[in-house]
């Protein structure tokens, strides 16, 4: 009677519907930090974040940014800095999507997306340059021919994704910590940091303030 359990489990199959998904058509969600192609993002009033500094490119493991400063223009500055970012290419050969450059960046100025549906069959497609990274006069990506956006996935280009507390303690949530951007203004603090941690990490900051 082997074969009967046989055929109960292929029933208990069929009931249970599909669970494939209709990609390309249908995206499953991904994690709200999840990293994906990067952007450089511009404030509100459109200036560019990038000051140059090179800091992204310097904790790159991967090195797979180059970056090259250039002093503004006194009468059009570019950022609002002494110096903007000229030049700047990321390698998508070599990203191992760490997002450490994220960390670096002083002024939010590269974040990742959530997009990783891209792929290229050369490499001048693979090295992204500044025109293709900077996002466009709505705040938003640019899409690439060789990239899947779907609906609005280019909303999901923000530094808030790396971080509600900038420390990582969990005290710091609800707490906005980044500037605004073009497109979207100041985003929303991220939630899910619990609110238990937090009492902890006060309680420990308290004791630490009473030992010294
Ligand atoms: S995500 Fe990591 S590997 Fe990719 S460019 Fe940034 S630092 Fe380099
Ligand atoms: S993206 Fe950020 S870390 Fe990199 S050069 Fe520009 S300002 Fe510096």
């Amino acid at each position: 009677m082997g074969w009967l359990s046989g055929f109960a489990v292929t029933l208990r199959q069929i009931r249970r519907g599909k669970v494939t998904e209709r990609f390309p058509f249908e995206k499953r969600p991904k994690p709200a930090r999840f990293h994906g192609r990067h952007v450089l993002n511009r404030y509100e009033d459109g200036m560019e974040k990038c000051i140059g500094c090179e800091l992204c490119a310097g904790v790159c493991p991967a090195q797979c940014i180059y970056v090259r400063g250039a002093d503004n223009p006194p009468d059009a500055p570019v950022s609002p800095g002494e110096r903007y970012g000229f030049v700047y290419e990321i390698n998508y050969l070599r990203c191992i999507h760490c997002d450490l450059c994220v960390e670096a960046c002083p002024t939010e100025a590269i974040t990742e997306t959530k997009l990783f549906e891209f792929s290229f069959s050369n490499r001048e497609d693979a090295i992204y340059t500044k025109e293709e990274l900077l996002v466009d006069d709505d705040g938003r990506a640019r899409r690439q021919p060789w990239e899947l956006w779907l609906g609005g996935e280019d909303d999901d280009t923000s530094a808030w994704m790396r971080a509600t507390a900038p420390s990582g303690q969990a005290v710091y949530e609800g707490r906005v910590g980044w500037s605004g951007e073009l497109g979207f203004g100041v985003r929303a603090p991220e939630i899910g940091q619990s609110v238990e941690e937090a009492k902890d990490e006060e309680a420990k900051d308290e004791r630490g303030g009473q030992g010294s």
